[in-house]
């Protein structure tokens, strides 16, 4: 049996390694079309931009790993066919590696922006070790930065630019920062907590346009409510796209990414589909969801290859994946965390002081507990998925009790008999 896995980023790496932790002997092939080492991208918008710190990348397995666990990586080559009556994956090279069972690991790619001089030099994405090594480089000479789109990747990066000195504007076109992912209260008091870093928050102000300067590189950043930015260097942060062609030209069944279904495998059994790029059912999300997260990556691949193993076994396939979701993110001085999956409607409950900037918000959907976001306060994170991950659901009265904790409260249903 061979096992082919096209992406060489978390999701893709962690597969290889988990089917070996769960004994798979057969040939395993990592397809991953950027060059050198895989690396991990979460540092990439934080320590990596950080003044001072040296700029290295930091691989998701060392050079070791892949003679250690005989697993064969082909480096900055994409694949670009799947044939599934053959069971063959073509490469860029013109060579074709054949298949029992496929696992798609490929990620998403960043949303470009279209209007008027969105080509100019001196505007960036942020997605790669190649993005990061050009802010990386641009970043101490820069000094009117502007930022398009205050989601996740966007205010890290604000954060570091205005680390370097820079005066920083984010534009969102939103009336809030990182709405699709965060409570009201908790995005409301992430944009105070950037005005106080001295970032200029521009809130339901998208872009318009952007102008160039007498050397052609871009020098204004122009508002959809006219207003205009000097900007010498732009970091456009508005989201991603998954990466689904491969799948869609193969036939297999898309949108929004890759369906799969609760063991992650896709409109055909010998094809499965783990992290950024793949859209599955959770019974948190209520439906189908698609989640951005080395948490989803990670933990989507260790369930395909025990699915995979039970299956090489006889055995009745793997429980369907319900792991929780959980996710950080480092903006400055703030590190949030968050467990569960957080919908602006929940019920909320504010634990701690926001003022001293370490602080939960617990939301409550239906009067029990369904997620946990928290500022600077790892202990509360960590008892919040203790929580969330267990069968015993907090009410919003118990969270309201006297001297009530998160880590008490994890705790006590930790020694609670099962
Ligand atoms: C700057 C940045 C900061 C982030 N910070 C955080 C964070 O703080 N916390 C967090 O939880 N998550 C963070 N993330 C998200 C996290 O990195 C991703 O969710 C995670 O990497 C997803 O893993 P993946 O394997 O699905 O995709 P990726 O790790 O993106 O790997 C996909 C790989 O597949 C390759 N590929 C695509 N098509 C082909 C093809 N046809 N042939 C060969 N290779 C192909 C891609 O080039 C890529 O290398 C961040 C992401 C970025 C970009």
């Amino acid at each position: 049996m061979s096992i082919v896995i096209i992406g060489g980023g978390q999701g893709g790496l962690q597969s290889a390694d988990s089917l070996r932790t769960e004994g798979y002997t057969g040939q395993i092939t990592i397809v991953a079309d950027e060059p050198g080492l895989p690396y991990q991208r979460p540092p990439l918008s934080k320590d990596y931009l950080t003044p001072g710190k040296e700029a290295l990348p930091l691989p998701l397995r060392g050079e070791a790993f892949f003679n250690d666990k005989n697993i064969r990586i082909v480096r900055g080559v994409a694949a670009t066919a799947i044939n599934r009556q053959n069971r063959t994956v073509s490469l860029a090279d013109g060579t074709t590696l054949d298949y029992e069972q496929l696992v798609l690991a490929t990620g998403t790619r960043n949303r470009s922006l279209t209007c008027a001089g969105s080509q100019l030099p001196g505007i960036h994405s942020l997605r790669t070790l190649a993005d990061a090594q050009a802010l990386h480089t641009a970043l101490p000479t820069a000094r009117n930065v502007v930022v398009i789109g205050a989601g996740f990747i966007g205010l890290e990066f604000a954060a570091a630019a205005r680390a370097h000195g820079c005066n920083t504007t984010v534009l969102e076109f939103a009336p809030r920062p990182m709405g699709r992912a965060l409570t009201p209260v908790m995005g409301d008091w992430f944009a105070g907590a950037h005005a106080r870093l001295g970032i200029e928050l521009k809130l339901s102000e998208g872009i318009d346009r952007f102008e160039a300067g007498e050397h052609g590189r871009v020098a204004t950043a122009v508002s959809t409510t006219g207003a205009s930015y000097p900007a010498d260097l732009v970091v456009v942060g508005i989201g991603v796209l998954p990466n689904d062609s491969l799948a869609l030209e193969a036939g297999l069944e898309t949108g929004n990414g890759i369906l799969v279904d609760a063991n992650l495998r896709t409109s055909d059994p010998a094809i499965l589909a783990v992290g950024d790029c793949a859209n599955f059912p959770h019974p948190l999300a209520g439906g189908n969801i698609r989640l951005e997260s080395v948490q989803n990556a990670t933990d989507q691949a260790r369930h395909v290859a025990r699915s995979i193993m039970a299956v090489e076994r006889g055995q009745t396939e793997a429980n369907p994946y319900t792991d929780l979701p959980w996710f950080w993110s480092t903006q400055g001085p703030y590190r949030l965390q968050m467990a569960g999956l957080a919908h602006p409607q929940d019920d909320t409950l504010v634990l701690g002081d926001p003022e001293t900037a370490r602080f939960s918000v617990l939301c409550f959907r239906d009067g029990v507990l369904a997620a946990v976001e928290s500022v600077n306060l790892p202990a509360d994170h960590l008892a919040a998925r203790k929580l969330l991950g267990g069968s015993t659901r907090l009410s919003r009265q118990e969270a309201q009790a006297e001297g009530f904790t998160l880590k008490s409260a994890a705790k006590s249903l930790l020694a609670a008999p099962a």
